[in-house]
């Protein structure tokens, strides 16, 4: 998410209230999306809509419990009931009315293991307001209450809500799909030595009653309803930006998003005005299972990406970028997942390279197509080969599977290659003028398609490979072809290395750690054999001091490699870092590399280390690295 700048009511009003022409087109070109079925959701969108959302909620944390209503303002509607997603809720009482509520019926559906349930409430035609009373439950998937001793400060306990893909249902009864959007406001009350901050505007400051009232009036899809509550402290870093963090690590925040101002500068510039108004960050502790979430209005981030030397802020300018790309317009199910992620993608390596100049971003894109060819090595090789398709097809099957680096990679590298082929003056314009056509909207592949070929290829004459890059398996031949020298360097190093030659003697004489940034350690590990040597890895470790890194991106990468290589003077190190390290992309590969081993004693230490770390995992890496260690 990125996010800036004061921008003006009466732009919001303009894109509010389309002419009439522009709503003709939105209409025509949203025709696909209204015939278009989540299928992820129970709601009966197409009958009844939330338009908006009242929380009133109560966040107990001696019970682990969050207590209140929800309550539903609905579209014009002619029907006897509305659906609502719920998942571990437990649902007390159901009412209509506004300022007088009468009780109304509700049945509750078999719980579906990977949807949930229905719930299904009774309505007269026309009901404008439904309120649904409830609690939440150890099974609400969203929801990471953490004790006291996994937070910084170790006094006060810390709650995080993940709602992406279809876990919002598990916090909120609600209709859960990125199809509808709503507004919200929400009454908060936490302990009074606690905050509340939500994806909305915020408190800077904690109130002795610990009662918050928040408001979101921009449209956003339920997934993005997200709130955070802990002992926090607000520093600023910029007209309308700055970070909610633990004190503990308010320096270490401030000094590691420094540029923050700078990148919002650089996403306005390239795509037009940030729309939300204000663009924060909240630290949530290690445990949360992501990088960074992109909250509008509010980005959740992972403490793993404070480097210490701004080598991991693309993870920001991630965020940032999804303030367009995914909260502005959003994909409409779960199929067109690389809507949000490749755009986003291919928008952060945009901004890095205003900010930090050409090679930095390639640096970052040659990382990425490493990353890439590998998943889709995997992929090919799994149980749903087809996955290495853009447009997914996720019926029945876990969103989450979706989250792969196709979405993310392979759609910034079908854009990266449009964009070299058309010309970069030509996609920009084309860009612009798509945020701006479907801001505040949720589309499908399909519109998106149909804009890329209107209103970009056929202007201008031109014939791409669309149907192969988005409907086909694998990677195009055409795909856009990046180098680093930088990197290009440590390959070469390391298949000295591989080739039994002795690296210590020349080319990592008198080197130290500090001497290669991050992506160049991490390109360095990649391309080392896991045949290498165990006295290899010794001198390495003794060089560098990779056992004591920092670094938590780097240390993933090393403990991948000493678990291939069985270096396993390392696995002291390594659980602790699993123990303490939630975020799924860092822990999912050692997990399976220790599996993936051939020696049963591999596999016990990954069983052994998993049953002490689970329960300080969030719901979503934890039955990912389930699964993984089964
Ligand atoms: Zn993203």
């Amino acid at each position: 998410m990125k996010y800036t700048y004061i921008f003006s009511i009466l732009i919001i009003q303009i894109l509010f209230s389309c002419s009439p022409n522009q709503e003709n087109e939105n209409n025509e070109s949203l025709a696909h999306v209204e015939t278009t079925k989540d299928q992820h959701t129970r709601a009966n969108i197409e009958e009844i809509r939330t338009t908006h959302l009242h929380l009133e909620l109560d966040i107990n944390f001696e019970n682990k419990t969050i207590y209140g209503v929800a309550r539903h303002q609905m579209s014009e509607n002619n029907i006897d009931h509305a659906i609502f997603d719920i998942k571990g809720l437990e649902i007390i009482k159901t009412t209509v009315g506004e300022k007088e509520e009468t009780a109304t019926d509700f049945t509750i559906s078999k719980e579906d293991e990977l949807l949930g349930s229905a719930l299904t409430v009774k309505i007269e035609p026309g009901t404008q307001f439904i309120n649904i009373y409830y609690q939440t439950t150890e099974n609400s998937e969203a929801l990471d209450w953490l004790p006291a001793e996994l937070t910084e400060g170790k006094v006060h306990p810390y709650l995080y809500t993940q709602g992406q893909a279809i876990l919002t249902r598990s916090w909120i009864p609600l209709q859960d799909s990125p199809m509808n959007r709503i507004t919200y406001s929400a009454d908060i009350t936490v302990p009074s030595e606690l905050i509340a901050v939500m994806s909305a505007d915020n408190p800077t400051e904690k109130n002795a009653e610990g009662e918050y009232h928040f408001m979101m009036k921009q449209k956003i899809p339920s997934y993005l309803i997200a709130l955070a509550v802990g002992d926090l402290v607000y520093t600023s870093l910029g007209e309308n930006c700055g970070i909610y963090s633990e004190k503990e690590l308010a320096d270490a925040c401030a000094y590691e998003f420094g540029d923050l101002p700078k990148m919002i500068s650089a996403a306005e510039g390239l795509y037009g005005e940030y729309l939300w108004d204000q663009y924060d960050i909240v630290m949530l502790p290690y445990s949360f299972p992501f990088g960074g979430m992109e909250n509008p209005r509010l980005t959740f981030a992972n403490p793993t990406i404070l480097a210490g030397d701004r080598s991991s802020t693309s993870v920001i300018a991630h965020e940032l970028a999804h303030s367009w790309s995914g909260n502005l317009v959003t994909n409409a199910t779960w199929d067109d997942f690389w809507l949000n992620e490749g755009f986003t993608v291919y928008f952060e390596n945009r901004i890095m390279e205003e900010i930090y100049g050409k090679e930095t971003a390639d640096v970052l894109a040659t990382i990425e197509y490493q990353d890439l060819t590998a998943s889709i090595k995997d992929i090919e090789n799994g149980d749903f080969p087809e996955d290495t398709r853009l447009k997914l097809e996720l019926n029945e099957r876990n969103p989450d599977e979706g989250m792969t680096d196709i979405a993310y990679v392979k759609g910034a590298f079908f854009l990266r290659t449009l964009e070299n082929t058309v010309g970069r003056k030509k996609m920009d314009v084309f860009l612009n003028q798509y945020f701006l056509d479907h801001a505040f909207q949720s589309i499908t592949t399909e519109v998106f398609v149909e804009d890329l070929k209107t209103k970009l290829l056929e202007p201008t004459n031109i014939d791409f490979n669309i149907d192969e890059w988005i409907y086909q398996a694998g990677l195009p031949e055409n795909h856009i072809k990046i180098d680093s020298k930088k990197l290009a360097k440590m390959i070469a190093i390391a298949e000295k290395a591989n080739a039994g030659k002795d690296i210590f003697l020349n080319d990592f004489k008198g080197a130290k750690r500090n001497d290669f940034i991050t992506q160049e350690w991490l390109t360095f590990f990649r391309t080392l054999s896991p045949e290498v040597s165990i006295k290899t890895m010794e001198k390495l470790d003794k060089q560098f001091l990779f056992s004591s890194e920092s670094n938590a991106i780097i240390k993933s990468d090393w403990f991948k490699l000493s678990a291939q290589t069985h270096y396993r003077a390392q696995n002291v190190e390594m659980q602790k870092y699993l123990i303490k390290i939630g975020r799924r992309w860092l822990i999912e590969g050692i997990y399976q590399i220790l599996m993936d081993s051939k020696e049963t004693v591999d596999h016990d230490f990954a069983r052994e280390t998993f049953e002490l770390a689970k329960d300080g995992y969030h719901f979503v890496s934890r039955s990912t690295i389930e699964e993984v260690v089964k």
